[in-house]
Formats: C-alpha cells, structure tokens, sequence
C-alpha cells in the first residue's frame, strides 16, 4: 500500500495528491452485471470508510445517477452482500447518458450531493461514460467487472473466472448425457465479440472442437473432424461455440446441410452471468475496490484497476476499448494437441 495517502482507519477526510480534496466518493455498478460486483462495492465502501471518506452509492448505474437516486452507504449497507451474484446497486443501461443533456444532469447530481470522485464498476461501455465524466472534470477510477474478459489491461475481469466455472459445470452435466447417447453437441457460451469463455470452458471440459471468432469457422474442417472422431469411435463430439462468431442453431444448420451431421444444441445463456461469485473473482474484486479507492487517494484519476501478473495495476480508462485485448495463442496450440 501507498505511503503516500493521508487518513489512518476513519480519521477524517483525505487529501488528494493532485491537489484537489476528496472527502465524498461514490460507486456505481453500471452495463451487464457480473458476479463478483458485490464484492468491489463492498470493497470500495469499506476502504473509502477506513480512510475517513464518507461514501455514496448509486442505484441503478447512469440511469440513477441522472435521477439522482444516490443513497448513503456505511459499513453495515454492505454486509452481508460479499457471496451475491448480481449487484445490490442495481445496474442498466441509460440511453440519455450517451447525451450531453443527460451527462450534465449526471454532474448536477453529483455536484448537489457533495460528490468529489467516482468509482464505476462495469465495463468498456460504462468506461467510454466514465471518461467523458473525467472530461467534466471529475475524478473517476473504473473497475473492470464484466463475466466476457474483453478488457485489455487486465488479465482477468470481475466474473469471469465465476462464469468459467459455471459454464463447464454446465457442459460437464451434459457430457454425461452426451456419452451415454453417441451424440454431437453444440454448447453456445456467451462472450460478445470475444472467444475467452468458449476457449477456456472448452480446453477444461475437453471438447474435440472450439470455435470463436479471433480463429473463426472453418466448416470442412469441422465436419473432417467429426468424421475422424466417428471413425475412431469416440462416443461424443463436443463443439464450444462462442456467440460472437454466430448461433448454435445455425451452426446446427450448417453442420446438417453440408454434411449431414444432426447436432444437439445448448445454450446456457444468462445462467453463466448469474451464481456466487468464486473464491477468485471475490478476492480480485476485493482488491480492485481498495485499490480503485487508494488510487484516488494518491491523486490519480481517469484510470482503470488491473490484474496483471497477479499484482494491481492502473491503466488508463481509453485503454479498455482503444486497445484489442488477445487470446493467448498457447492456449488454442494446447487444445488442437489435445485432440490430434
Ligand atoms: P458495459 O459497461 O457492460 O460494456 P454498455 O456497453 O451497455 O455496458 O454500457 C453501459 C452504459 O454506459 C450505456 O448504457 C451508456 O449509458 C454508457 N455509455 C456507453 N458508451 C458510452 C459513450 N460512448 N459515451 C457515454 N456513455 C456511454
């Protein structure tokens, strides 16, 4: 930790290095949910109160903020909220943040409820909301919580390992059925436009094949794959589809009209966004949320907290949808091994 912050445990306010005050901060959850979110606001409640900050939450992203639905969080508001999928904050999606009308009603509220600086908890797309209120002039730290792992600058974001786990919980109950009627499956796993759950999910469960949109579809190539397995009499063929690339139900399509194979498709869905968070997202949300408050405590702002190499960093917020963040090509190497 910074020798550098003022404050002891509660010992009034303290001052920013960057030459401005902060005695009030507040948090936001805001985009799609992620288990784990809990544990960052809870984490960011109880720093702010250990330095002395008072601290505010705001309910339902930019939406409440807009609507000034701000409320005063003390240490016990965040009891109890540690193991909670969701988030107790509420989150949305706000069509009048994208205007300028609605960012300054944001600021106005802000302004009116004595808010110095803002933690907000999502992802690029609440970062891109993020920056433009840094704009304005007001400190903001972001803290990456998003189930799809798409955030460059970060190894890992807040629920994703949560949503690792559930979708290969998912596709393990499957596998039984599967083995035990010789059949060919199509699991669909969430992920925007990115292939991090699809690869991760199918490297642990095994599949014979992942498809994701960094390496894309190569139909013939799937369907020879099939072939090979049902030649070796392998009693199951698993496909990990990554909804980025397209849907199960047209790859079942595809599959069937070029060469004739009748797929079973699943789609999880929402399910893997949902659940307790694992004991890995709870403590990297822990320490994103001390780490956001400390951050701001050090007078540094318009920034995002990482993970990188298992140690806190910050990187700017621009960086969350400026730069592409890559899958590990290890990892695709690792599974073609696994199956050739
Ligand atoms: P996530 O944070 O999970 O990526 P979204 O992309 O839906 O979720 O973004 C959440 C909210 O952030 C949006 O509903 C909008 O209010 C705000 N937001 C997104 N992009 C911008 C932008 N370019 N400028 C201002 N606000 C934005």
């Amino acid at each position: 930790m910074s020798e550098k912050i003022k404050g002891g445990p509660n010992e009034g306010p303290s001052f920013l290095q960057g030459g401005f005050i902060v005695k009030k901060i507040a948090v936001l959850t805001s985009g799609g949910d992620s288990p784990g979110m809990n544990a960052a606001v809870r984490s960011v409640v109880r720093t702010g109160l250990h330095y002395g900050l008072e601290v505010a939450g705001i309910l339902k992203g930019y939406e409440g903020l807009i609507d000034g639905e701000i409320i005063t969080m003390d240490s016990r508001s965040v009891a109890g909220i540690i193991h909670r999928g969701g988030t107790i904050l509420h989150t949305s999606r706000s069509e009048r943040f994208l205007t300028p009308e609605g960012r300054s009603m944001a600021m106005d509220q802000l302004a009116s409820a004595g808010v110095d600086a803002i933690v907000i908890i999502g992802g690029d797309g609440s970062f891109r909301g993020a920056e433009k209120l840094h704009e304005s002039g007001l400190p903001v730290i972001g803290i990456p919580g998003t189930i799809d792992n798409d955030i460059a600058g970060t190894d890992e974001t807040i629920g994703y390992d949560t949503a690792l786990n559930t979708s290969l919980d998912a596709v393990a109950r499957l596998r039984d059925t599967a083995s035990s009627h010789d059949r060919l499956f199509i699991v669909e796993l969430m992920g925007r436009d990115s292939g991090f759950i699809a690869l991760e999910v199918g490297l642990a469960c095994g599949a014979e094949a992942v498809v994701i949109p960094e390496t894309g579809l190569d139909l013939a190539d799937l369907a020879d794959d099939i072939h090979r397995a049902r030649k070796m009499d392998k009693d199951h063929f698993f496909i990990i589809l990554a909804e980025g690339v397209m849907s199960a139900q047209e790859l079942k399509e595809k599959l069937r009209d070029t060469a004739g194979y009748d797929a079973r498709i699943t789609v999880p869905g929402y399910v893997i966004r949902g659940g307790s968070p694992t004991c890995y997202d709870t403590v990297l949300a822990t320490r994103m949320g001390r780490k956001a408050v400390e951050t701001l405590l050090e007078g540094r702002k318009g920034l995002m907290i990482g993970c990188v190499n298992h140690e806190m960093v910050t990187v700017p917020l621009s960086d969350s949808w400026e730069r592409k963040k890559t899958i590990n090509p290890e990892l695709i190497e690792t599974l073609d091994m696994m199956n050739s």
